[in-house]
């Protein structure tokens, strides 16, 4: 098989030596036949110096032109390749975790460029973020249902960065049929999540071991979790022995969600679940005097795009000055961060200075990110979406 020959302009190989899989349009010669393939071909990689590199992704009207796939350049882009990378990213999880529950496939960093996939025993949640993972979507499914053979597979495209690749959002089932909530087990409790109808996938693999520690230092301890979702943070804290949790989010689906699992673990002790604007609860509580010996403030990007910055950062500042304030002394504080434009310094400089701003101290117990299943490509350090600071506060 023939792919078409993208050529890489001389001077501008330099990340792809570090192991990079990402070219940008101004490191390619995009003259008129590059611009003529069609978004999301099968491309090979030509180095300044004529040595074909391997064989990528390629977009001509996307930012990250190309995405390598294989250095190997004399590689086919079949069933088999994407069912060989299914099988490493599925044994690697199969190493960490004790049950299919988890992020199977987490993009670049698993090989296989702008595909998402998240397992739910057997339902997988599909998110196709690129012209060339569209292009593959057969492929995709018929690899899938060799490696892990599920039930049911649903595609959520519905993520607004499709829009920059030119695809269409939509969800639909690629096998088997949309299906309501389902259960999943996360450091060992039963959880109901909804794939088709929730965000994003339904449910946030990333915070696992967050969670967790989280919940470690909540035994006893009255627990805030504002911007709960589905309540993964307060339950687990409820099932660690927190005397009473508070889940607070705007979206009453997730917080029906909550519930029903609260419902599933039989979780014993005072849970409740507000729906209210965050600022406005955080207020109303600093208002009324209450505190919490664990507060966790876990909320969307508030910097979605770089021109968004500024303003993103005064709203962790904020957050952090707002949940610090309802904080018993001591006690601790975990805030997180998933916007990939702010980096872990920035998010440590702001959180601190709320902290401060609220009138507290403290120190930094723990920094950390996504959990492993959620990998990062080394040479695309940008990736690494999710800070997880906590701070114990006096
Ligand atoms: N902490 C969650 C994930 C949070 S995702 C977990 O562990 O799974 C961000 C959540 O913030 C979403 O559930 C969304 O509904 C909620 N949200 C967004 N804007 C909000 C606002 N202004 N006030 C309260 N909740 C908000």
């Amino acid at each position: 098989m023939t792919y078409p020959t993208i050529k890489i302009l001389p001077g501008q190989d330099r990340r792809m030596r570090t192991g990079s899989p990402w070219l940008f349009s101004n490191e390619l010669r995009m003259d008129a036949d590059a611009k003529a393939v069609a978004p999301g071909s099968l491309v090979r990689v030509m180095a300044p110096s004529g040595k074909i590199l391997g064989v990528a992704q390629f977009n001509p009207h996307s930012l990250i032109a190309a995405r390598m796939l294989t250095r190997n350049k004399d590689a086919e882009i079949g069933r088999s390749f994407v069912a060989l990378r299914l099988a490493r990213a599925l044994l690697l999880r199969g190493r960490l975790f004790e049950t299919p529950h988890y992020r199977l496939i987490h993009a670049e960093a698993d090989g296989l460029p702008g595909l998402v996939v998240d397992r739910f025993g057997d339902t997988l949640v599909v998110q196709i973020n690129t012209a060339g993972m569209q292009a593959l979507e057969g492929l995709i499914v018929e690899a899938l249902d060799e490696v892990v053979g599920p039930r049911t597979i649903i595609a959520r495209n519905d993520a607004p960065s499709r829009q920059l690749e030119g695809l269409e959002s939509e969800v639909r089932a690629l096998k088997g049929e949309l299906s309501g909530p389902l259960e999943l087990v996360e450091n060992g409790l039963t959880f109901v999540a909804d794939p088709a109808g929730g965000q994003k996938t339904g449910w946030f693999y990333d915070q696992r071991a967050n969670r967790l520690f989280a919940a470690q230092l909540a035994r006893g301890q009255a627990v805030l979790d504002v911007y709960s979702y589905c309540g993964g943070f307060a339950l687990t804290a409820a099932a660690h022995g927190a005397e009473a949790v508070t889940a607070v989010d705007s979206a009453a689906t997730a917080l029906e969600l909550a519930a029903a699992s609260a419902g599933r673990q039989g979780c014993a002790v005072e849970a409740s679940f507000v729906r209210a604007e965050a600022f406005a609860f955080l207020d109303a509580a600093a208002q009324e005097r209450r505190r919490y010996g664990v507060v966790i403030a876990d909320p969307p990007a508030f910097v979605k795009s770089r021109k968004d910055l500024g303003a993103g950062l005064k709203g962790y500042r904020k957050l952090a000055r707002m949940s610090a304030a309802l904080v018993t002394e001591p006690g601790f504080l975990c805030l997180g961060c998933c916007s990939h434009h702010v980096t872990m310094e920035q998010f440590a400089t702001e959180t601190w200075a709320g902290i401060r701003e609220a009138g507290r101290g403290g120190r930094l117990i723990r920094t950390a990110a996504a959990g492993p299943d959620h990998p990062v490509h080394p040479a695309l350090p940008e990736t690494a979406y999710l800070k997880f600071l906590t701070y114990a506060v006096d």
